[in-house]
């Protein structure tokens, strides 16, 4: 069993100052609205409901938590796109997402869901250049690449990694993976970078660092 199964909603944080205290490692998810990253996050934690409270209405605006452990926690952040956000909450709650990308210090990576299909819309380049900004790295889910035949999933993998320079190494600031939640692929290729930042041992994964003293 994958640690990220034990991911449980925690709670839905309306302003930063609802967040959780500050310590631990954190990995977000962004991405724009039916890109799929609600059914990423159920299928990385192998847990069909897990991602429902980030679609309840009222909470679609909200940073929605998920604990893993007590120092660890993945958080989904609002799915950007909705048409008909009138502005004033939008500005709200970009300023509340540009704050807790800004100021996390558990913050320890972002994980961008973008439809394979459409990769790289505006809003897309600007969390990558938000990520590079603020100095944290950025893993994209290419997602529905199930939609693709391999020749197109394969080249447009290709192009997004070159065009985000994005070399394959563990310490690159970004990278790139085709995904599929109903065909589950890529998933040990995500939960692997994620189990990184979190700094979670998997066990005989060398890339993987080993848990700090407690
Ligand atoms: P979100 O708004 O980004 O959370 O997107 P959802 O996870 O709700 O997905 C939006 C729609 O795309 C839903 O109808 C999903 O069933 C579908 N979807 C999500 N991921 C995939 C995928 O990998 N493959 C396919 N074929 N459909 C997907």
């Amino acid at each position: 069993m994958h640690i990220l199964h034990s991911a449980k909603f925690l709670k839905s944080a309306a302003s930063l100052r609802d967040m959780p205290a500050d310590h631990g490692w954190e990995v977000a998810f962004a991405g724009r609205s039916n890109a799929g990253k609600s059914s990423a996050l159920n299928v990385l934690a192998s847990h069909k409901g897990l991602a429902r409270v980030s679609k309840t209405p009222g909470r679609t605006q909200l940073l929605n938590v998920f604990s893993i452990d007590d120092d660890r926690r993945l958080i989904d952040l609002p799915g950007y796109g909705y048409a008909k956000v009138p502005v004033g909450v939008r500005d709200q709650w970009r300023g509340m997402v540009d704050g807790f990308l800004r100021n996390r210090e558990a913050l320890k990576g972002l994980i961008l869901i973008m439809d394979s299909r459409h990769p790289l819309k505006d809003f897309d380049r600007q969390m990558l250049d938000y990520a590079a900004g603020i100095a944290k790295p950025c893993h994209v889910l290419l997602t529905k690449a199930d939609k693709l035949s391999r020749n197109v999933a394969t080249s447009t993998l290709n192009a997004v990694r070159k065009e985000l320079g994005a070399d394959g190494s563990d310490d690159a600031k970004v990278s790139v993976q085709l995904f599929s939640a109903p065909a589950k692929t890529g998933l040990d290729e995500a939960r692997a970078v994620i189990a990184r930042w979190l700094e979670i041992t998997i066990p005989g994964k060398s890339q993987s660092r080993a848990l700090p003293p407690q």
